[in-house]
């Protein structure tokens, strides 16, 4: 293939800069362009050099950044897609266990796999790439061209809320109407993930509340709003607001305020753990924290990625979403910058919801 400018790190060394590359031999009957990528503290980390498992291609010195995107179909060789289709390719690439033999890489029994712009394969920060159909998800809705950037960090709702429910289906989790109307779900974290979580659990009919340790801007309160989402800074209110939670969703990764969450969650109660963070302060778990869980029937999962499934599902909720509360979900897109610049990876992320980088 042609030169093509990409934004490459070096990993796991890190920085970041705007050149153009060579990539020969990567399989692939669909050439694609990306219009929109989106920025996630995983880029940021591997920029920093803060992520010791993230690795360049066998051959290159070099990482295409970049693994949350909307594209556009340049050209196939296979039926099903044409020029202009808009799709999403998937992150990662099956290694060689049986989930990733069955198309579950987000379930890799041994680690063997790979993940487009972290893990041993380019991202899609760059002006064209080829991709095999088989990692390729449509977007039909030719409306998301821009809010379509969202389905990645979505695919992870879908999974999670797919594992909800097979541990859910353990005791009869719903309320006597058979729903889920009245249980609460609470998130930690006001980051996009969160916000995207938020959204699946006011889907299902949870009263939903997003939460911090401070309070947090009008933007935000504004999107929250249009969803029906409550929000509590537990620094404030903790002790009155914190209470009967049903499911809890953690994106902070921080131990301690898990732990304490936990505390309040009731009988039969399920915490999910999503969020990352290495360089938290270990949180200790006491012996009346193992009573509760014991006593309470108290699930912890963890759950990561998604399989192509969940990347369909995401692209559904993703336009009924966009249809619905148009404002809302333009509004979690804070941040767009030109593909030319690499600044955006150095900036943290504290004003903004979601930086985008635009390849039109
Ligand atoms: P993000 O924008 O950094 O969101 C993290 C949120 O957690 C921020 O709102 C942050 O608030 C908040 N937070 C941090 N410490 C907190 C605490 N002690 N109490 C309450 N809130 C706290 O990141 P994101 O893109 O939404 O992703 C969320 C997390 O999921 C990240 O850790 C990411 O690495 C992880 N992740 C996991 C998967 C998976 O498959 N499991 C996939 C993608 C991402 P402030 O910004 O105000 O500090
Ligand atoms: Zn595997």
């Amino acid at each position: 293939m042609d030169q093509v400018m990409a934004l490459v790190t070096n990993a796991p060394s890190g920085g970041a800069i705007s050149r153009r590359v060579t990539i020969t031999g990567e399989p692939g009957d669909i050439l694609l362009k990306p219009l929109y990528t989106g920025i996630c503290g995983t880029d940021r980390g591997i920029i920093a050099g803060k992520l010791p498992f993230a690795y360049n291609p066998v051959g290159y010195d070099f990482l295409v950044l970049g693994h949350e995107s909307i594209c556009s179909v340049v050209e196939s060789d296979v039926s099903g897609f044409k020029a202009g289709d808009l799709v999403v390719p998937m992150v990662r690439r099956p290694g060689k266990c049986l989930n990733c033999a069955a198309g579950r890489q987000d379930n890799c029994s041994d680690g063997d796999k790979h993940e487009a712009g972290i893990t041993g394969k380019h991202g899609f920060m760059r002006e064209q790439f080829r991709e095999s159909s088989r990692y390729v998800v449509r977007v039909g809705d030719s409306s998301l061209s821009r809010t379509g950037v969202l389905t990645e960090p979505t695919k992870n709702v879908m999974k999670l809320f797919e594992v909800f429910s097979v541990i859910s289906g353990r005791s009869i989790y719903p309320t006597p109407d058979y729903s889920f109307q009245g249980k609460h779900a609470w998130i930690i974290g006001t980051g996009s993930e969160g916000f995207l979580f938020s959204f699946m659990a006011r889907e299902q009919g949870f009263d939903t509340f997003m939460t911090n340790r401070h309070s947090v801007d009008e933007g935000r309160l504004g999107i929250m709003d249009q969803f029906g989402i409550n929000f509590v800074d537990y620094s404030r209110d903790f002790d009155t607001a914190v209470k009967d939670i049903d499911l809890l969703i953690d994106t902070s990764g921080d131990p301690t305020t898990i732990l304490r969450f936990t505390q309040r969650v009731r009988q039969n109660g399920i915490v999910f753990l999503f969020g990352t963070n290495g360089r938290a302060p270990d949180g200790a778990m006491s012996g009346v924290m193992v009573d509760h869980l014991v006593e309470k029937n108290i699930t912890i999962a963890g759950s990561v990625d998604g399989a192509k499934r969940h990347y369909e599902q995401a692209v559904s909720y993703i336009s009924k979403w966009t249809h619905e509360h148009p404002r809302a979900m333009s509004a979690l897109i804070t941040n767009e910058e030109p593909a030319s610049s690499v600044d955006p990876f150095k900036r943290g992320n504290s004003n903004g919801i979601k930086t985008i980088i635009s390849w039109k």
